[in-house]
């Protein structure tokens, strides 16, 4: 039985005050429940703040990047240490918005989550297709080579800490989700490539999330599927409410 993952990328939202503020209001709304981690994943600049403001909650934290070095001369980095140091616990790594506008590649991913997995950190590890990709109808084919990508060199203990996150591109913040059967395929694809790089035990115990418009009208039935372990959420996850609902899945 894997346990749900829910996590709340905030982007480039949130100033610190407006970060504590979001907390406060959602944890009084998300319910004790040992079936599923709540993360939310704020900038750089509000993380210290918002672990402080998430402690005594079940509330986990989670930074939007890591580099693979312990320090040096990376400009604008930031080191699984320096994350560790303020009590973060998971990093989304790969998502796709860092993949097109920034030169994420898929030996950086590789790179960013082995240093995270090696920290003690959980990595999210997005991948997912364009539009242009799913009309070809190669979806299946180009997920299967990110995540390929992605895990090499990981050892299977490494691998079953991860999360693996699912995000067509052509569903973030556009308010098309993907159908939940179109979630469940791909979802099904990433565990069956996992099985065949590692093994089917490792890739049982692997969490994969789906992420792209999810809404707190579509959180449940997405949650139905059986290989769907959570959903990485990017508008619904600042408004407190819908959160809370979302990570309150039925
Ligand atoms: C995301 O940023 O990972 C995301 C899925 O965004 P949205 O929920 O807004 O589509």
């Amino acid at each position: 039985m894997r346990k749900a993952v829910i996590a709340g990328n905030w982007k480039m939202n949130n100033t610190i005050a407006a970060g504590k503020q979001l907390i406060k209001d959602l944890a009084p709304l998300v319910k004790e429940n040992s079936k599923v981690d709540i993360v939310v994943c704020p900038t750089y600049t509000a993380l210290a703040a918002v672990v402080e403001a998430a402690k005594g909650t079940n509330i986990h934290v989670g930074a939007q990047n890591v580099h693979w070095e312990k320090s040096g001369a990376f400009t604008g980095e930031i080191s699984t240490d320096m994350l560790k140091e303020i009590g973060v616990e998971y990093v989304v790594i790969g998502h796709s918005e860092r993949r097109e506008y920034f030169g994420e590649t898929d030996e950086g991913v590789n790179k960013r989550s082995r240093a995270a997995l090696a920290a003690g950190l959980v990595p999210i590890i997005c991948c997912g297709e364009t539009l242009e990709i799913r009309e070809a109808g190669t979806t299946n084919t180009f997920v299967k080579g990110q995540i390929e990508a992605a895990l090499n060199q990981m050892t299977a203990d490494d691998v079953v800490k991860a999360v693996i996150a699912y995000e067509p591109i052509w569903a973030i913040g556009t308010g098309k989700t993907a159908t939940f059967e179109q979630a469940e395929e791909v979802c099904a694809v990433i565990r069956e490539t996992i099985a065949a790089q590692f093994d089917q035990t490792t890739a049982d115990k692997v969490r994969i999330q789906y992420g792209g418009s999810v809404k707190p009208t579509t959180i449940d039935g997405l949650m139905q599927k059986p290989n769907v372990d959570g959903a990485l959420v990017g508008g619904a996850s600042l408004k407190a409410p819908d959160f809370a609902r979302i990570a309150n899945f039925n």
